[in-house]
């Protein structure tokens, strides 16, 4: 680089995210299987789609407010108190934003002063950290363990604080492990947020996959809701990765202070994709079931699989990825992904992409069809028969 000293070196030395990193390998090579991309297969549904047309035709194709469209606002509370028994005000508690990441984005820059601490559990999501640090933070990761079913416990989170930490980000449903906290669960960590004064960022992208028990939002749990703040959208529940729809809910006090990041960087998010959320939000609910008994069925099928094979793999309780050991074959994440798409041309992600604690592990979406998922599987058996 030319330029290296002349940029931001808080920027210049963020790690590319792993995941990009090694499809941008994949992409140079000709008929690659890919497992490694975290977005549902289906189409948008149509009632969806055409929404987004009737609102292009209708000449909807202004500028919403800086939240967003009061519609969908209200559309938002609605299914939280309908799925997920949460109330929040569509006039003071949400901004609606471009994707989950726009949320992620401006959250942490709204509460970040320079030092402060945001605990991360990991392996976790990539984009947390990079932007924890563009913020001006500091990462502090906790291992999430398997022999825990990669739940957050109540004495890891304790053994992270400081008294810098500023946050905890929870991501249950979780990329890439699956991992899901039950109401039993929370209820462990919350006296401890409480006690902390501390905000509990709940990334909830994959709350509408859940495949053995309802999803509990942490904002459920009254005596610390002023301190939650919940991380959603539309990528994952209602296929629409490409519309670029998110939303936070939180305090009056937190969503004023994002909207003024969000005003002077964004203005709003794109039109009529708001407009297709609103349909998918007030009349998606069948959308998400059938999708989900799709997932469902991939997901036992995958686990049984790999677990056949040789790779000791988790029955993840929600979202759409598995996350096998792969210590069996003595590989680092990183080789054992390199070689499979060296040798059998099927790409993975490396665990190690996702914080040091996902060393020994690889990352599998089946967000696929069960075609390729099969297809996948063969080529990892033979992978693997080198390795015994
Ligand atoms: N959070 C998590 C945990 C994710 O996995 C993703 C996407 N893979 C996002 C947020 C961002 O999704 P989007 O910006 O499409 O809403």
């Amino acid at each position: 680089m030319i330029f290296d000293e002349e940029i931001n070196q808080t920027i210049r030395y963020i790690k590319p995210s792993g995941i990009r990193k090694f499809f941008d390998i994949a992409s140079t090579k000709k008929d690659v299987i890919s497992l490694g991309v975290g977005e549902p297969d289906f189409i948008t549904p149509w009632h969806i789609r055409e929404a987004a047309i009737h609102a292009i035709e209708k000449g909807r194709t202004f500028y919403t407010g800086n939240k967003g469209l009061l519609l969908l606002r209200e559309g938002v509370c609605s299914y939280y108190h309908r799925r997920f028994q949460v109330d929040y005000d569509p006039h003071d508690n949400v901004i609606i934003t471009v994707g989950g990441s726009e949320a992620i984005d401006i959250i942490l820059r709204t509460i970040m002063q320079p030092g402060d601490e945001v605990i991360l559990p990991t392996p976790a999501y990539v984009a947390y950290a990079a932007i924890i640090e563009m913020a001006g933070g500091k990462v502090v990761e906790v291992p999430l363990e398997e022999k825990d079913e990669f739940k957050l416990t109540p004495e890891a989170l304790k053994k992270a604080l400081s008294n810098r930490t500023k946050a905890v980000i929870l991501n249950f449903p979780g990329n890439p492990t699956g991992g899901v906290m039950s109401e039993e669960d929370y209820a462990k960590i919350v006296p401890i947020i409480k006690e902390n004064g501390i905000f509990a960022i709940t990334d909830e992208i994959y709350a509408e996959l859940t495949y053995e028990q309802k999803h509990c939002s942490i904002a459920q749990f009254d005596e610390i809701k002023d301190r939650v703040i919940v991380i959603n959208g539309f990528s994952k529940a209602y296929s629409m990765t490409g519309y670029r729809i998110g939303y936070i809910l939180a305090h009056k006090d937190i969503i004023d202070m994002c909207n003024k990041i969000h005003q002077y960087t964004i203005m709003c998010a794109t039109t009529p994709c708001q407009y297709a959320a609103i349909e998918a939000v007030n009349n998606g609910d069948n959308d998400i079931e059938e999708m989900f008994e799709s997932f469902k069925q991939r997901r036992n099928y995958i686990v049984k699989e790999l677990n056949r094979i040789g790779l000791k793999t988790h029955m993840p309780q929600g979202a759409f990825y598995v996350f096998p050991s792969i210590s069996c074959t003595g590989l680092s994440s990183e080789d054992f992904c390199e070689k499979l798409l060296e040798e059998e041309n099927l790409a993975l992600v490396p665990g190690n992409a996702f914080g040091d604690a996902g060393e020994g592990y690889v990352r599998i979406s089946y967000a696929y069809s069960l075609q390729e998922i099969k297809l996948a599987i063969e080529k990892l058996e033979h992978f693997l028969s080198n390795y015994r």
